[in-house]
């Protein structure tokens, strides 16, 4: 394993929301986060970092229902107001779109948690739990 930073190659400090977006490593930025579809890897395959202390509990799927309300409710009210559709058809469209939407956006979300978690040495206890020494 080599040392890693939160640093590029060109000297840039790393958006936490790239990185997180992107599902990777908090520490390095380039090892994966996730061993599975949401399951969290035990350990980065890159820089070593302990990610069996990574916890982002419900904030993915807060935030998901804020996002996904303020843009599902809108929608299909604009859509009844502008096309009138029988009650059958907005039961048609929309659970599989927000279905869909908080399938796609549940993985980027919690990596940005907890991304943003270990940028800001967050958690329930106020330690740093990511230390590799604790
Ligand atoms: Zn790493």
């Amino acid at each position: 394993m080599r040392p890693c930073t939160d640093v590029d190659g060109n000297g840039l400090k790393r958006s936490p929301f790239a990185t997180g977006l992107a599902c990777k490593c908090p520490r390095c930025g380039q090892g994966r986060l996730f061993a599975g579809f949401l399951t969290v890897a035990e350990r980065c395959t890159v820089c070593g970092l302990d990610l069996k202390k990574a916890d982002s509990g419900d904030g993915p799927a807060v935030f998901i229902i804020f996002i996904l309300g303020f843009l599902v409710v809108p929608l299909a009210l604009w859509v009844e107001s502008r096309f009138a559709p029988p009650l059958w058809l907005h039961m048609t469209i929309w659970p599989p779109v927000i279905l869909g939407g908080a399938l796609g956006l549940l993985r980027p979300m919690k990596g940005v948690m907890i991304v943003l978690q270990y940028r800001h040495q967050a958690s329930e206890s106020g330690a740093i739990d990511y230390d590799d020494n604790a």
